[in-house]
This record gives C-alpha cells, structure tokens and sequence, in this order.
C-alpha cells in the first residue's frame, strides 16, 4: 500500500510515463505464448495459416479491465509503450502507434525471410493485393522471397527499427523531465526491457520506476515493486 502512495505521487508530478509492457502483459490480455512458442518449431509453409487462424481468432480483441485502465492513466499525458506482447494490443486499445515500440515485432506485419530487412508490410494489405483465394504465402516486394510474420521466431526477425529510434528519441528527450517508469507484467522471459531500464533511473535522478510482476529487482533508489495483481495495481494508481 506504502509503495502505491509513492507511486500515485509519483505520477502526479511526472511530466511522463514509460509504459514497459512484459510477457505477462500479454497473457492478461489472453494471449497463450506456449502455444506460439509451439508454432515457431513448425516449417514456414505449414505454420503460416495456422498463424492467421490465430491472428484471426483474435481480431474481435477487447481490451482487458488493466488494458483499459492503463489507456485511462496514460490519456492527455505525454507516454511512450515499449512492449515484449507482439499483438497488436496497444495500437487496438487505442494508444498512438507513434508511442509504441513492439520489440518482438508486431503480428499484423509481415518480414522477408531473405535475412535482409525488407520493411514490414501490413500483412491484411499483402492478403488484398494478392490473387484471391491464393494458396501459396505471399511474396517480398523487394527481393521476391516468401514473407512471414514479423514475430522473433527465427533469425530473419527485425524488430521495427523506425520504432526503436522513435524510443530512443524520447528517452533522449526526457533525460530531465520527471520520468515515471510503469514496468507491468514483467516476468522472467521478458526481464529484458527492464534490466536496460535501470541503469538510465540511477543515471537520472528525476526518474522514477514501479515494477508490476514476477522478476525480482534490485534494492536501488526510485524503484519500488508493487505486490498485487496488475489489474489491481493499475485501478489502485488511478482511483482518486
Ligand atoms: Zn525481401
């Protein structure tokens, strides 16, 4: 309860928040990473329609309560979402796709599997322009090579580069502002997108971070960990 004082104090002087947005994020919003964990074993030409049933299946996504909840905090603030969750949770919630960096590519978008970065065509376009009723995976306008989803399965993954100097900006940008860092449903596979965060909060002192999940973090100052659920946090940091 002390921490969610701390923290809800936190944001109301902040100039910003970071939303970092961990693995267990994703599972909140339904998503069963196992099952595509699975899916990454299978060859390319049989795990591409199996993919868009899954992407498919989960078009009518509605937003989760914490989703919500998150949209409302961040709304008429200045924010930045940097996510491990890689489908298309945030851009559909309605947060401003300007704002978010998806580290393990995003679902909807395609990749070559030339190993050369080709850009990340929306994979509902490609489907649009080719033949109806195509059977064979879609091709690379660039090079002519298959294209697959733009997820981190193999080594022809890139992440969004655009994206990753969009992020680095900002936190350019707010090296003096006061920064709250929201880290939320972090666990141990995606302990990453926090671990490069804590340097720059001990390196600026008018950064904050609140760490919503399973990963342990470090006794330092301005990091608290938050117990609870993740929902409950979130509707805790913005009840008045
Ligand atoms: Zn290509």
């Amino acid at each position: 309860m002390t921490s969610l004082i701390t923290v809800k104090e936190w944001l109301q002087a902040a100039d910003s928040v970071i939303v970092l947005a961990g693995n267990e994020f994703a599972q909140q919003e339904g998503l069963d990473l196992k099952q595509m964990m699975q899916l990454s074993e299978v060859p390319l030409a049989q795990a591409w329609p199996r993919w868009q049933k899954l992407i498919a299946a989960r078009q009518n996504y509605q937003p989760s309560a914490g989703m919500q909840t998150l949209t409302t905090l961040l709304s008429g603030r200045d924010y930045f979402v940097a996510t491990t969750t890689f489908a298309h949770l945030f851009e559909t919630a309605g947060l401003a796709s300007a704002r978010i960096f998806n580290l393990n590519g995003d679902w909807t978008k395609l990749q070559c599997t030339s190993g050369m970065n080709h850009g990340h065509p929306e994979t509902a376009e490609v489907l649009a322009k080719a033949a109806a009723g195509a059977t064979s995976l879609p091709k690379c306008e660039v090079c002519g090579q298959p294209l697959e989803h733009n997820l981190p399965l193999d080594s022809h993954f890139f992440p969004d580069t655009d994206a990753n100097r969009r992020f680095r900006w900002f936190l350019m940008g707010h090296e003096t502002k006061r920064v709250v860092i929201l880290a939320l449903g972090i666990d141990a596979s995606s302990q990453q997108l926090l671990a490069t965060m804590l340097p720059l909060v001990q390196q600026f002192p008018t950064w904050q971070v609140a760490v919503s999940g399973t990963v342990a973090i470090p006794q330092a100052a301005r990091v608290v960990s938050l117990s609870g659920g993740l929902t409950d946090n979130l509707q805790a940091l913005v009840a008045r």
